[in-house]
């Protein structure tokens, strides 16, 4: 038994920031628990890695997703990282904050100190905006985190961004300011063509000061409490014996959307009538954790193209080679792609204030079959791709078994909304219309998936049911708030009705936000650390 001020289960996305912040000012001790183990693995560095360590199972907790009622009872693989730096190490790098209104959003329901205005110093605070610059009122220039643009625009996105403002969604300086509507280049998480993981950012600076431990492979297994305070983490190292980390100020839950419910419910902390139905002792009523878990389910476009070299030529035989060639000597080219390479922010509606709707472009195309972005088709081809940015569906995280090792429940229950899937068939017959639209269309061959087979809407929303898959973006599972559906204490990160818990994680986002869910987890992990240092 080992005692710390503060132990940190998860070193994620969150619990970096946490080890790095939380230990800054030499007062404190801090115990970081990681189940997964070094993040060495090339692939996680080179960015166009993705591909490859996406579903590595020995980086990857391996989840899947349970039948969707409304995606024709279909199981979705699910990743999330298991390895320093969680899924920050094995993302797609785009660096997306959201709109202003989601914030205010948060702010209007309950969550003070959570709006737009309050939480853009966090934002600030954590980056460096690389070579794009930006307007400093909003954007950082000495926080851990980089960000910098694509180091090697493709043609194809050009044209992709040309046909979209010829249909009137023009090109945006800077989506990351908050007003969010129009087409860009993604910016990527990344320095000089690197991957910059939370590990980069702030773990690995965390970990030179004398006051910051790591352990990893080490599964926490329960909470423990004295009383309804909680003193510390019961965890297992890889194949070993429990031990026990004791905390003397506060236990941080940073297990991400996932497993934070997981190992509240199974250490007592959840629904009453969830925690009996596998065998666990309320210690502690808290019917929201793992209650409106949402995620952004995506469906894509792809066509057959000529008159450039799209990424499914440039990734096989000589030409890979003179890539990584390329890749060695200068740090550019295809091995620096994330999987989308340009996007869109639109409305698929009229009246609406904001956008409704996120788009992502690929000068690539994958196999029909294919989840994600694995499985390169053989033929030269792009894709477009869309999601709807707040979905109303929601679902549950519950867990099936009080054993840590038992996959939770995960049903993040897509298309159970009207409006969900509205959107989603608005936005697909779009990204139809721009494969029709110059310059883009000077590219296209024919459109190959779905293919002309589809026209109605009903066909569209049956190809979405059929083919739609995560963006991997759980959140809301142990929100903030101050209903009695609420999990975090937003003013604290305090687990309500307990001492001793805080939570900090994306996990904790009331609703969900416009876009990617990594720097809206960040920004958490940065106000929390102050929250939790100021008690
Ligand atoms: C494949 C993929 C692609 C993505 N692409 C993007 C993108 O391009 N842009 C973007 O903005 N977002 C992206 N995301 C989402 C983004 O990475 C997440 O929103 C973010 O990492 C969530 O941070 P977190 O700290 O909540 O959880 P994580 O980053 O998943 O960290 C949780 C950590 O806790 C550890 N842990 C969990 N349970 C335990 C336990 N019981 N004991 C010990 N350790 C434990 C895990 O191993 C992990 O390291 C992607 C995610 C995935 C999986």
């Amino acid at each position: 038994m080992e005692e710390f001020d503060y132990v940190v289960v998860g070193a994620g996305a969150a619990g970096c920031v946490m080890a790095y912040r939380l230990s800054a000012n030499g007062k404190y001790s801090v115990a970081v628990l990681e189940a997964g183990g070094p993040d060495r693995n090339i692939f996680i560095k080179i960015p166009a890695g993705f591909n490859k360590t996406v579903y590595d199972p020995k980086l990857n907790w391996g989840y899947e997703t349970a039948p969707g009622p409304h995606i024709d009872n279909r199981r979705i693989p699910f990743p999330r990282g298991k390895v320093l730096g969680g899924s920050g190490s094995i993302n797609g790098h785009l660096y997306v904050r959201g709109q202003s209104a989601d914030y205010d959003m948060w702010a209007q329901l309950g969550c003070r100190g959570w709006s737009w205005d309050d939480v853009l110093p966090y934002f600030k605070r954590a980056e460096t905006r690389g070579n794009g610059g930006g307007d400093p009122s909003v954007r950082g220039t000495d926080g851990p985190l980089n960000i910098q643009d694509q180091r090697d625009p493709h043609p194809l996105s050009d044209a992709y961004m040309a046909a979209n403002a010829a249909l009137g969604l023009k090109h945006t300086p800077d989506y990351n300011s908050g007003n969010q509507e129009g087409t860009f280049l993604y910016q990527q998480m990344m320095k000089d063509g690197r991957r910059w993981s939370p590990a980069d950012a702030y773990l690995r600076p965390a970990l030179t000061r004398p006051n910051v431990k790591l352990v990893q492979r080490a599964l926490a297994e329960r909470i423990l409490f004295e009383g309804k305070r909680a003193v510390g983490i019961r965890y297992r190292p890889d194949g070993g014996e429990p031990m026990v980390l004791r905390a003397r100020r506060d236990v941080v839950l940073c297990g991400g959307s996932i497993n934070t419910p997981q190992l509240l419910q199974i250490s007592g902390v959840g629904d009453a009538e969830w925690l009996r139905d596998i065998g666990v002792e309320v210690l502690h009523a808290l019917p929201g954790v793992g209650k409106n878990l949402r995620d952004h389910y995506a469906t894509r476009v792809s066509a057959l193209v000529k008159g450039t070299g799209s990424l499914n030529e440039r990734s096989r035989g000589l030409r890979l080679v003179g890539e990584v060639l390329r890749y060695a000597i200068t740090r550019k080219g295809l091995l620096t792609s994330s999987p989308s390479h340009a996007g869109g922010y639109m409305k698929t509606r009229e009246g609406l204030e904001t956008p409704d709707m996120q788009l992502y472009f690929a000068p690539a195309s994958y196999a029909a079959g294919a989840y994600g972005v694995t499985d390169l088709d053989t033929r030269p081809g792009m894709t477009l791709g869309c999601s709807q940015l707040r979905p109303e569906s929601k679902g549950w995280l519950k867990a099936l078994s009080a054993d840590p090792r038992v996959k939770p429940e995960i049903q993040p229950n897509y298309l159970a909304d009207q409006m969900d899937r509205d959107a989603l068939v608005a936005a697909m017959k779009y990204m139809r219309q721009l494969l029709h639209t110059k310059p883009l269309a000077d590219f296209v061959l024919e459109e190959n998936f779905p293919g002309p087979a589809v026209q109605t809407d009903e066909e569209w929303l049956a190809h979405a049911r059929a083919t739609g898959s995560t963006t991997y973006h759980p959140i809301g599972s142990c929100r903030l708030g101050t209903d009695p559906m609420a999990v975090i204490d937003p003013l604290s990160m305090r687990v309500h009705g307990l001492d001793g818990l805080r939570i900090a994680d994306a996990s904790a986002m009331p609703t969900m936000v416009s876009g990617n869910t990594y720097a809206a987890t960040n920004m958490i992990a940065e106000k929390a650390s102050d929250l939790i240092l100021a008690a």
